[in-house]
This record gives structure tokens, sequence and C-alpha cells, in this order.
């Protein structure tokens, strides 16, 4: 059976005004294939500076760094024209809105609850925002599919953010649906799927969906698994022809080069088998930290995560909060979310730091039902695909 090529990006899915748009033309993007050995065309510092004296950053850096765009197409088994990295992936959020919806028009389709940023890059770019709640069933949250796609049909939507795993709610979106969603919108708007949990997930990346789907976009980052949220990598996996917009749309410059020489690091296999170990002790950490909040009075739901946080509903926010701030130990308020008046996400943490957290809630009552409640299903990432 021969499988039929991507096929091109719909360009009608493009801001109009952007098509022909080429971007800023930096020093580096310009610059002649002839060799050359003297370079006198940045206005860049002729010597390097006192506290570089080797000139490692006297110049200005690849926009693209070739071997860091490399590295993270073999890790995803793409090509390096799909991969566009920038200053994590709340960058490429914004990219995708500046490049897909005009300032003040089409429409961006959010799940709530779910990751502030879509909404944030939609305001600041006057994009209308649509909601489709996600619906809770007290165990695990599930997208409405069905209501994310007759919502974008009906509103103009360009874009369709999709975090899985879910952030808050730590749910997967199963790649059967985002094939058929992304399916089904292919004319009208690109579905996004924001991965910044995905090591932490039993379900495959949907960068394998990218080849059968030209709207699709996967965003992955260096910020969670891998431990790395200081530095600011992320990446969009996109269509070669959309990965060339957003690289057009980007402010220059995005990565520092001695963030691309860490970057590139992490992403060798010595650092790749530490992170999958520090995913594994995580993902253990976090049933049992998961376990032990069950069995408290006053938790009404602790929600199934695939990721490396808990989200929990309580009967006294306050309460749990003050105790937790006593200890010395901040959680995350989730109460201003729609749907979510009583909830807080705990953040799995190191071993100590866990241990720290189960001697806090010692001091709160045990449920009288506590030996009843159901040990939470554990989940193993597949970690060979995933990390390495
Ligand atoms: C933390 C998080 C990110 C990470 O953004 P970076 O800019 O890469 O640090 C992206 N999406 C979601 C859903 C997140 O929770």
């Amino acid at each position: 059976m021969t499988r039929p090529g991507p096929g091109p990006f719909p360009a009608a899915l493009l801001r109009p005004d952007l098509v022909d748009f080429t971007g800023y033309s930096s020093a580096r993007t310009s610059a002649v294939a002839a060799p050359a050995r003297i370079w006198l065309n940045a206005n860049e510092s002729g010597l390097p500076s006192d506290i570089d004296p080797d000139g490692l950053t006297r110049r200005y850096p690849d926009p693209q760094p070739s071997a860091l765009v490399e590295a993270f197409a073999d890790l995803w088994a793409t090509t390096p024209d799909r991969v566009v990295v920038g200053r994590g992936s709340d960058e490429m959020i914004e990219l995708l809105v500046r490049s897909l919806c005009r300032p003040g028009g089409d429409g961006v389709v959010v799940t709530s609850p779910t990751f502030g940023m879509y909404a944030v890059s939609a305001r600041l770019h006057g994009v209308p925002v649509v909601d489709v709640p996600q619906v809770d069933d007290e165990l695990t949250w599930r997208v409405d599919v069905a209501g994310v796609r007759d919502a974008a049909l009906a509103n103009g939507a360009r874009l369709v953010f999709l975090a899985s795993p879910g952030n808050p709610t730590g749910a997967v979106v199963p790649l059967r649906e985002i094939a058929d969603l992304t399916e089904a919108l292919k004319d009208q708007a690109v579905v996004v799927v924001d991965e910044a949990y995905g090591e932490f997930a039993a379900q495959r990346s949907a960068v394998t969906l990218l080849e059968e789907h030209p709207t699709l976009v996967v965003l992955r980052t260096l910020s969670k698994a891998h431990a790395l949220a200081g530095l600011r990598v992320g990446l969009a996996l996109a269509h070669p022809d959309l990965a060339r917009v957003l690289r057009r749309v980007q402010a220059p410059y995005p990565l520092p080069v001695p963030v691309t020489t860490a970057a590139l690091e992490a992403l060798g296999q010595p650092a790749l088998r530490a992170t999958g170990r520090r995913v594994m002790e995580t993902l253990r950490l976090r049933d049992q930290v998961g376990r032990r909040l069950r069995d408290l009075d006053g938790v009404r739901a602790v929600y199934a995560s695939e990721a490396n946080f808990l989200l929990l509903r309580c009967d006294d926010p306050d309460g749990l909060l003050a105790r937790l701030v006593g200890a010395g130990i901040i959680v995350r308020d989730m109460r201003h979310l729609p749907g979510l008046p009583d909830a807080l996400r705990i953040t799995i943490g190191s071993t100590l730091e866990m241990a720290a957290l189960e001697r806090a809630l010692d001091s709160f009552p045990a449920s009288p039902s506590a030996t009843a409640s159901p040990a939470p299903t554990s989940s193993r990432p597949t970690s060979g695909e995933e990390l390495s």
C-alpha cells in the first residue's frame, strides 16, 4: 500500500494579508552562500567581550539553530522542515494565533478548564475566544469533540487548542478523536495539540498523526519533564508550509547561544535517560500522593492524571491551603477557573517535597471511607518512543 503524500497546507487558512509577508530579513537569514572569512554585515563587535573571551556569544545566533532543529527532528522521528523552535511553547501559541487569525477577527476555540495562555494570546491579538467546556465525570475530564467541531464551524475559528494531557485536568484526548476532529475541520481551522506533559502520558504522541493531517500542529517543551523551565525552549511540529510561515512571523533570534548549547545537551542520550528516570519517579510519587489525598476527609475528588500534577476538589479549600501554607507549601488555587469553585492543583515535586506534603496532610482527619476508596490507576509513559 502506498501512503498518500501529506499534501499542501491549505493556504486559505493563513492570514490573507500575510501570504506575501517575508518577515524581518536579518543578517543571518540573508547571509550569502559563498564562502566567506570576514563577516562585516551585522554590526557585531569585532572583538570579544571581557566576560566572553572565547567570543561564543559575540555574534547573533542562528534564528533556528540547525543542530537543535535536527536533534528535535530526530527525537520526534520527523524532518527538520517540520520543526520550529523558540521561547517556550508560549511563543508557539502566540505565533499560531498571529499567523492564522486576522487581528481583531477570526476566532480561537478553547476547552475550559485549560491552559490560560491560549485565551491570553487571542485577546492580545483581538481575536474572539469560544469556550467549549470539558465534561467532568468526577474521575476524569473529557473534551466534547463534537461540540468543539460545531463551535469552530459556527464561529469561523481558525484555531483549536487542545492540551493533552490537559492542564489542569490531567486528561488526554484520544488520538482517534484528535484525528477525526482535524479531518472534520481541515478546510476551516488548524488543530493544535499542546503536549507540554506528553512525557508523562501513556498515550502515543499526536506527532504520529502529522504526516496524515496537514492542518495538525503539536507543541512540545523542555519546561516540564525535561526540568528546564528556566531555559525557555519549546517547539512546534507542523506541516513544512505552516512551519515556514511561523518562522517568518517569529521575532528575530529567539534562542540565545547558551540556551541552544544547554538544550542540545538536554537532548543527548545521557540527559534523556535521566529524564526518563525522573518521569518514572514522578509517576510513582503521583500515585502515592493521589492515594493519600483520596483518603483525606473533605477531599471530594482527585482526578485521574496523566501529568505531573493532581487536580482535586475539596470541601474546605481555604482550610487546606492555610494548613499547607503553614507548612511552607504553596499549591495552585484553581478556584478562579469556570467550573472549579473548590479546586486545587498540586504539582508532584521531589521525593523530599512529597514527604513534606504528606506530613502536612497528616494533620488532617482521615476519611471514614478511606479504606474503601479504590487505588488510582497508574500509567506508564511509552518511554522508548517519547524520550529516546
Ligand atoms: C506549562 C505549560 C506549557 C509550557 O509552556 P513553555 O512556554 O514551554 O514553558 C505549555 N502548555 C501547557 C498546557 C502548560 O501547562
